[in-house]
Protein backbone atom coordinates (compact mmCIF):
# COMPACT_ATOMS: atom_id res chain seq x y z
CA UNK A 1 0.00 0.00 0.00
CA UNK A 2 1.21 3.21 -0.93
CA UNK A 3 0.71 6.69 1.35
CA UNK A 4 -1.04 10.00 -0.36
CA UNK A 5 1.69 12.39 -0.87
CA UNK A 6 2.91 14.20 1.63
CA UNK A 7 5.41 16.77 3.17
CA UNK A 8 8.45 16.10 5.79
CA UNK A 9 10.16 17.91 7.71
CA UNK A 10 12.72 17.45 10.30
CA UNK A 11 13.18 20.38 13.14
CA UNK A 12 16.21 20.33 15.05
CA UNK A 13 14.37 21.62 18.31
CA UNK A 14 10.93 21.69 19.73
CA UNK A 15 10.46 24.95 19.26
CA UNK A 16 10.90 24.88 15.78
CA UNK A 17 8.37 22.00 15.64
CA UNK A 18 6.38 23.49 17.93
CA UNK A 19 6.06 26.54 14.85
CA UNK A 20 5.87 24.24 12.35
CA UNK A 21 2.88 22.68 14.11
CA UNK A 22 1.19 26.37 14.70
CA UNK A 23 1.55 27.24 10.87
CA UNK A 24 -0.25 23.82 10.00
CA UNK A 25 -2.68 23.11 12.27
CA UNK A 26 -4.89 21.08 10.18
CA UNK A 27 -2.86 18.90 8.25
CA UNK A 28 0.32 18.23 9.89
CA UNK A 29 1.57 15.24 12.08
CA UNK A 30 4.40 14.16 14.07
CA UNK A 31 6.17 11.40 13.06
CA UNK A 32 8.03 9.62 16.05
CA UNK A 33 9.08 6.00 15.89
CA UNK A 34 6.10 6.09 12.61
CA UNK A 35 5.63 2.60 14.10
CA UNK A 36 1.72 3.56 14.17
CA UNK A 37 1.40 6.58 12.02
CA UNK A 38 3.23 4.90 8.81
CA UNK A 39 0.77 1.94 8.90
CA UNK A 40 -1.90 4.24 9.08
CA UNK A 41 -0.50 6.42 6.12
CA UNK A 42 0.20 3.60 4.21
CA UNK A 43 -3.83 2.25 4.25
CA UNK A 44 -4.52 5.76 4.38
CA UNK A 45 -6.73 5.85 7.22
CA UNK A 46 -4.10 9.22 8.21
CA UNK A 47 -3.31 11.69 5.31
CA UNK A 48 -1.34 14.39 6.54
CA UNK A 49 -0.15 17.55 4.16
CA UNK A 50 3.09 17.83 6.86
CA UNK A 51 5.24 15.31 8.92
CA UNK A 52 7.13 16.69 11.22
CA UNK A 53 9.74 14.04 12.18
CA UNK A 54 10.81 15.05 15.79
CA UNK A 55 13.49 11.64 15.70
CA UNK A 56 16.32 14.64 14.96
CA UNK A 57 15.61 16.67 17.85
CA UNK A 58 18.32 16.24 20.31
CA UNK A 59 17.55 16.14 23.86
CA UNK A 60 14.07 14.44 23.39
CA UNK A 61 15.82 11.02 24.25
CA UNK A 62 16.60 10.23 27.47
CA UNK A 63 15.99 8.27 31.05
CA UNK A 64 17.47 9.77 33.93
CA UNK A 65 16.83 10.60 37.49
CA UNK A 66 16.43 13.95 38.93
CA UNK A 67 15.52 13.53 42.69
CA UNK A 68 12.69 11.36 43.63
CA UNK A 69 11.43 11.17 39.98
CA UNK A 70 12.61 9.40 36.73
CA UNK A 71 12.11 11.58 34.11
CA UNK A 72 12.35 10.23 30.05
CA UNK A 73 12.52 11.81 26.88
CA UNK A 74 9.38 10.97 24.61
CA UNK A 75 11.65 9.79 21.80
CA UNK A 76 13.36 7.22 23.87
CA UNK A 77 12.87 3.93 22.05
CA UNK A 78 11.17 0.76 23.65
CA UNK A 79 14.66 -0.98 23.30
CA UNK A 80 16.35 1.58 24.91
CA UNK A 81 13.66 1.15 28.03
CA UNK A 82 14.26 -2.70 27.90
CA UNK A 83 17.94 -2.39 28.28
CA UNK A 84 18.14 0.04 30.84
CA UNK A 85 20.29 -0.73 33.40
CA UNK A 86 19.06 2.34 35.21
CA UNK A 87 15.16 1.38 35.62
CA UNK A 88 16.70 -2.33 36.18
CA UNK A 89 17.42 -1.15 38.99
CA UNK A 90 15.02 1.16 40.38
CA UNK A 91 11.47 0.56 38.54
CA UNK A 92 11.50 -2.69 37.10
CA UNK A 93 8.11 -2.59 35.84
CA UNK A 94 9.19 -0.51 32.88
CA UNK A 95 11.95 -2.98 31.29
CA UNK A 96 9.36 -5.56 31.51
CA UNK A 97 6.65 -3.75 29.82
CA UNK A 98 9.39 -2.94 27.31
CA UNK A 99 10.67 -6.28 26.52
CA UNK A 100 6.89 -7.55 26.03
CA UNK A 101 6.20 -5.38 22.80
CA UNK A 102 5.95 -6.54 19.36
CA UNK A 103 9.25 -7.51 18.02
CA UNK A 104 12.70 -6.52 17.78
CA UNK A 105 12.08 -4.10 14.71
CA UNK A 106 9.31 -2.30 16.10
CA UNK A 107 11.10 -2.14 19.63
CA UNK A 108 14.05 -0.80 18.04
CA UNK A 109 11.97 2.46 16.03
CA UNK A 110 8.97 2.68 18.35
CA UNK A 111 9.14 5.38 20.98
CA UNK A 112 7.09 5.80 24.25
CA UNK A 113 6.24 9.22 23.31
CA UNK A 114 4.87 7.82 20.15
CA UNK A 115 2.96 4.97 21.88
CA UNK A 116 1.18 6.88 24.75
CA UNK A 117 -0.05 9.88 22.15
CA UNK A 118 -1.18 7.25 19.88
CA UNK A 119 -3.28 6.14 22.65
CA UNK A 120 -4.30 2.65 20.88
CA UNK A 121 -6.37 1.08 23.41
CA UNK A 122 -4.11 -2.34 23.00
CA UNK A 123 -1.02 -0.44 23.12
CA UNK A 124 1.24 -1.78 26.25
CA UNK A 125 2.72 1.39 27.99
CA UNK A 126 -0.65 3.07 29.05
CA UNK A 127 -1.15 0.42 31.67
CA UNK A 128 2.47 0.61 32.95
CA UNK A 129 2.10 4.58 33.32
CA UNK A 130 -1.29 4.49 34.85
CA UNK A 131 0.17 1.83 37.72
CA UNK A 132 2.96 4.01 38.13
CA UNK A 133 0.71 6.79 38.32
CA UNK A 134 2.95 8.75 35.71
CA UNK A 135 2.26 11.75 34.19
CA UNK A 136 3.02 13.13 30.84
CA UNK A 137 4.70 16.93 30.06
CA UNK A 138 3.07 18.61 26.82
CA UNK A 139 4.68 21.81 25.12
CA UNK A 140 2.87 23.73 23.40
CA UNK A 141 2.87 27.28 21.97
CA UNK A 142 1.82 28.57 25.72
CA UNK A 143 4.83 26.47 26.75
CA UNK A 144 4.10 23.00 29.37
CA UNK A 145 1.58 21.45 30.84
CA UNK A 146 1.53 18.42 33.20
CA UNK A 147 -1.36 15.78 32.97
CA UNK A 148 -1.76 12.42 35.07
CA UNK A 149 -1.86 9.21 32.92
CA UNK A 150 -5.36 9.23 34.97
CA UNK A 151 -6.60 12.26 33.08
CA UNK A 152 -4.35 11.77 29.70
CA UNK A 153 -5.89 8.81 27.94
CA UNK A 154 -9.45 10.22 26.93
CA UNK A 155 -10.85 7.31 24.56
CA UNK A 156 -9.73 5.26 21.77
CA UNK A 157 -6.92 6.63 19.60
CA UNK A 158 -7.48 10.13 21.83
CA UNK A 159 -5.28 11.86 24.79
CA UNK A 160 -5.90 15.36 26.41
CA UNK A 161 -3.17 16.82 24.20
CA UNK A 162 -4.63 19.39 22.09
CA UNK A 163 -3.58 20.14 18.85
CA UNK A 164 -0.44 21.77 18.37
CA UNK A 165 1.28 20.14 22.09
CA UNK A 166 4.22 17.73 21.80
CA UNK A 167 4.56 15.32 24.94
CA UNK A 168 7.93 15.98 25.28
CA UNK A 169 8.57 14.15 28.54
CA UNK A 170 7.39 11.57 30.75
CA UNK A 171 7.48 11.82 34.57
CA UNK A 172 7.48 8.50 37.29
CA UNK A 173 7.64 8.80 40.79
CA UNK A 174 10.89 6.53 42.66
CA UNK A 175 9.30 3.47 43.61
CA UNK A 176 10.25 3.23 47.25
CA UNK A 177 10.57 0.88 50.11
CA UNK A 178 9.67 -2.41 49.89
CA UNK A 179 7.70 -2.90 46.51
CA UNK A 180 6.95 -5.32 43.79
CA UNK A 181 5.92 -5.12 40.42
CA UNK A 182 4.97 -7.07 37.50
CA UNK A 183 3.43 -6.94 33.90
CA UNK A 184 1.02 -9.56 32.57
CA UNK A 185 0.51 -10.20 29.19
CA UNK A 186 -1.73 -12.17 26.58
CA UNK A 187 -0.73 -11.07 23.02
CA UNK A 188 -2.13 -11.66 20.18
CA UNK A 189 -0.15 -14.17 18.39
CA UNK A 190 0.69 -11.93 14.94
CA UNK A 191 1.70 -8.65 16.40
CA UNK A 192 2.25 -8.37 19.63
CA UNK A 193 -0.61 -6.61 20.70
CA UNK A 194 -2.40 -6.61 24.02
CA UNK A 195 -5.18 -8.50 23.69
CA UNK A 196 -5.13 -8.09 27.81
CA UNK A 197 -2.35 -6.29 29.58
CA UNK A 198 -2.24 -6.25 33.05
CA UNK A 199 0.69 -3.89 34.93
CA UNK A 200 0.95 -3.62 38.62
CA UNK A 201 2.71 -1.63 41.10
CA UNK A 202 2.72 -2.80 45.09
CA UNK A 203 3.75 -1.23 48.65
CA UNK A 204 4.19 -3.55 51.52
CA UNK A 205 4.36 -2.61 55.07
CA UNK A 206 7.25 -4.79 56.91
CA UNK A 207 5.00 -7.01 58.11
CA UNK A 208 3.81 -8.22 54.15
CA UNK A 209 0.79 -6.55 54.30
CA UNK A 210 -0.64 -4.02 51.18
CA UNK A 211 0.45 -0.03 51.93
CA UNK A 212 -0.34 1.16 48.64
CA UNK A 213 -0.93 -0.41 44.77
CA UNK A 214 -1.42 0.59 41.25
CA UNK A 215 -3.02 -1.15 38.92
CA UNK A 216 -3.57 -0.59 35.08
CA UNK A 217 -5.32 -2.41 32.53
CA UNK A 218 -4.59 -2.77 28.21
CA UNK A 219 -6.30 -4.06 25.59
CA UNK A 220 -9.63 -4.81 27.41
CA UNK A 221 -11.77 -1.65 26.79
CA UNK A 222 -11.57 1.71 24.45
CA UNK A 223 -8.78 2.65 26.27
CA UNK A 224 -6.51 1.50 28.98
CA UNK A 225 -7.61 2.09 32.68
CA UNK A 226 -6.97 2.44 35.99
CA UNK A 227 -8.42 -0.81 38.27
CA UNK A 228 -9.78 1.22 41.45
CA UNK A 229 -12.42 -1.54 42.62
CA UNK A 230 -9.07 -4.06 42.81
CA UNK A 231 -7.07 -1.22 44.39
CA UNK A 232 -9.57 -0.70 46.57
CA UNK A 233 -10.10 -4.25 47.09
CA UNK A 234 -6.11 -5.13 48.28
CA UNK A 235 -6.75 -1.44 51.05
CA UNK A 236 -4.27 -2.62 53.44
CA UNK A 237 -4.84 -6.24 53.52
CA UNK A 238 -2.44 -9.35 54.00
CA UNK A 239 -1.67 -10.17 50.48
CA UNK A 240 -2.92 -14.04 50.86
CA UNK A 241 -4.43 -16.39 48.25
CA UNK A 242 -8.08 -15.47 48.82
CA UNK A 243 -7.57 -11.85 49.04
CA UNK A 244 -5.45 -11.30 45.88
CA UNK A 245 -8.19 -13.43 44.16
CA UNK A 246 -10.89 -11.64 45.21
CA UNK A 247 -9.43 -8.24 44.18
CA UNK A 248 -8.43 -9.50 40.54
CA UNK A 249 -12.53 -10.85 40.12
CA UNK A 250 -13.09 -6.86 40.43
CA UNK A 251 -10.77 -6.11 36.91
CA UNK A 252 -13.16 -5.41 34.59
CA UNK A 253 -15.63 -3.59 37.27
CA UNK A 254 -17.89 -1.48 35.06
CA UNK A 255 -16.12 -1.42 31.87
CA UNK A 256 -17.50 -1.92 28.78
CA UNK A 257 -15.47 -4.84 27.48
CA UNK A 258 -14.13 -4.74 23.52
CA UNK A 259 -15.74 -7.45 21.35
CA UNK A 260 -13.81 -8.39 18.07
CA UNK A 261 -12.55 -10.78 16.23
CA UNK A 262 -9.45 -11.63 18.22
CA UNK A 263 -11.85 -11.71 21.70
CA UNK A 264 -15.09 -11.63 22.73
CA UNK A 265 -15.80 -8.94 25.74
CA UNK A 266 -16.56 -11.60 28.24
CA UNK A 267 -13.29 -13.46 27.17
CA UNK A 268 -11.67 -10.25 28.11
CA UNK A 269 -12.96 -9.69 31.20
CA UNK A 270 -12.07 -12.94 32.04
CA UNK A 271 -8.57 -12.76 31.04
CA UNK A 272 -8.49 -9.45 32.84
CA UNK A 273 -9.20 -11.03 36.24
CA UNK A 274 -7.21 -14.00 35.55
CA UNK A 275 -3.97 -11.79 34.70
CA UNK A 276 -4.90 -9.60 37.30
CA UNK A 277 -4.24 -12.35 39.53
CA UNK A 278 -1.35 -13.32 38.31
CA UNK A 279 0.03 -10.20 38.18
CA UNK A 280 -0.64 -9.10 41.87
CA UNK A 281 1.18 -12.49 43.23
CA UNK A 282 3.96 -12.31 40.68
CA UNK A 283 4.79 -8.25 42.55
CA UNK A 284 3.73 -9.27 45.62
CA UNK A 285 6.72 -12.70 45.25
CA UNK A 286 8.91 -9.57 43.67
CA UNK A 287 9.13 -7.22 46.82
CA UNK A 288 11.57 -6.67 48.64
C1 LIG B 1 4.07 -5.04 13.76
C2 LIG B 1 3.81 -4.13 14.93
C3 LIG B 1 3.64 -4.68 16.18
C4 LIG B 1 3.40 -3.86 17.27
N1 LIG B 1 3.21 -4.43 18.50
C5 LIG B 1 2.97 -3.64 19.57
C6 LIG B 1 2.80 -4.19 20.88
O1 LIG B 1 2.88 -5.39 21.10
N2 LIG B 1 2.52 -3.33 21.89
C7 LIG B 1 2.46 -1.97 21.72
O2 LIG B 1 2.22 -1.25 22.69
N3 LIG B 1 2.65 -1.43 20.50
C8 LIG B 1 2.91 -2.21 19.44
N4 LIG B 1 3.12 -1.63 18.21
C9 LIG B 1 3.05 -0.16 18.09
C10 LIG B 1 4.45 0.42 18.37
O3 LIG B 1 4.76 0.30 19.73
C11 LIG B 1 4.51 1.90 17.96
O4 LIG B 1 5.86 2.20 17.91
C12 LIG B 1 3.87 2.88 18.90
O5 LIG B 1 2.52 2.62 19.13
C13 LIG B 1 3.92 4.30 18.33
O6 LIG B 1 5.15 4.86 18.58
P1 LIG B 1 5.95 5.54 17.42
O7 LIG B 1 7.13 6.18 18.05
O8 LIG B 1 6.21 4.53 16.37
O9 LIG B 1 4.93 6.68 16.96
P2 LIG B 1 4.45 7.14 15.50
O10 LIG B 1 3.91 5.99 14.75
O11 LIG B 1 5.51 7.96 14.87
O12 LIG B 1 3.25 8.12 15.95
C14 LIG B 1 2.04 7.60 16.47
C15 LIG B 1 1.07 8.75 16.72
O13 LIG B 1 1.48 9.54 17.83
C16 LIG B 1 1.77 10.89 17.41
N5 LIG B 1 3.00 11.25 18.14
C17 LIG B 1 4.15 10.57 18.13
N6 LIG B 1 5.01 11.09 19.00
C18 LIG B 1 4.38 12.15 19.57
C19 LIG B 1 4.77 13.09 20.56
N7 LIG B 1 5.96 13.06 21.17
N8 LIG B 1 3.86 14.04 20.91
C20 LIG B 1 2.64 14.08 20.32
N9 LIG B 1 2.22 13.21 19.39
C21 LIG B 1 3.09 12.24 19.01
C22 LIG B 1 1.92 10.84 15.91
O14 LIG B 1 1.57 12.07 15.30
C23 LIG B 1 0.95 9.73 15.54
O15 LIG B 1 -0.35 10.22 15.50
C24 LIG B 1 3.36 -2.45 17.10
C25 LIG B 1 3.56 -1.88 15.83
C26 LIG B 1 3.79 -2.71 14.75
C27 LIG B 1 4.03 -2.09 13.40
Amino acid sequence: MIPAQFDYQAPKTLNEAINLLAQHPDDAKILAGGHSLIPAMKLRLAQPALLVDIGRIKDLSYIREDGNQILIGATTTHYQMESSALLKNICPLLPECASQIGDVQVRNKGTIGGSLAHADPAGDWPAAIIALRGSMVVTGPSGDRVITADDFFVDLLTTAMQPGEILREIRIEKPQGRFGQAYQKVPHPASGFAVVGVAVTLNLASDGSCQSSGVGITGVASKAYRATAVESALGNKKLDEATIADAASHAADGVDANSDLHASGEYRRQLAQVHTRRAIAAAAARAR
